[in-house]
């Protein structure tokens, strides 16, 4: 018989307030935020303590990628629809008519090619997963993170860990 068992971290202040515009189709929508909330799982074998992981570490971790996104507009530097320049002082967005500026602080840029909830789940659960093996932790078998944008409204990404 196979078993599993993970651990689950959500709510307390995993989560964080951002900007952003997606695209869909060729459409980009309007400049616009989000009070996001994280919820991320991790599956692992036990270890002689009879733990997953410290709820603790893992914690720190999604927390630590949550905040560096807090209070930013988020980037999706990928994108195949928007022109995207950066320079010393900041970022220059275009799609069409429509031209925005942001200063760099501003700005976090996501090697993604779109900020939609599924995509900033995959960007997240790869932050913590460089955050956890950093820190040990070989026991983990599997990562899950799921990205709410609003209530009810979540996007996912999960992986097997190596
Ligand atoms: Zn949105």
């Amino acid at each position: 018989m196979a078993v599993h068992r993970h651990v689950t971290v959500e709510r307390i202040r995993l989560k964080f307030a951002a900007a952003h515009m997606a695209t869909l189709g060729d459409e980009l929508e309007p400049l616009h935020g989000h009070n996001y909330l994280v919820r991320c799982r991790v599956d692992g074998d036990l270890t002689d303590d009879r733990w997953v992981i410290d709820f603790s570490a893992l914690k720190r971790a999604v927390r630590e990628v949550c905040d560096a996104l807090d209070h930013h507009f988020l980037l999706q530097e990928r994108s195949p629809l928007l022109q995207v320049e950066r320079d010393v002082e900041g970022w220059s967005i275009r799609f069409r008519n429509r031209a925005y500026r942001f200063p760099a602080s501003d700005v976090v840029a996501l090697p993604i090619e779109n900020t939609t909830a599924e995509l900033l789940a995959e960007y997240i659960a790869e932050q913590v997963v460089t955050r956890l093996a950093s820190d040990g932790h070989g026991n983990l078998t599997k990562i899950a993170v799921d990205v709410e944008e609003m209530p009810g409204q979540a996007g996912g990404y999960a992986r097997d860990l190596p």
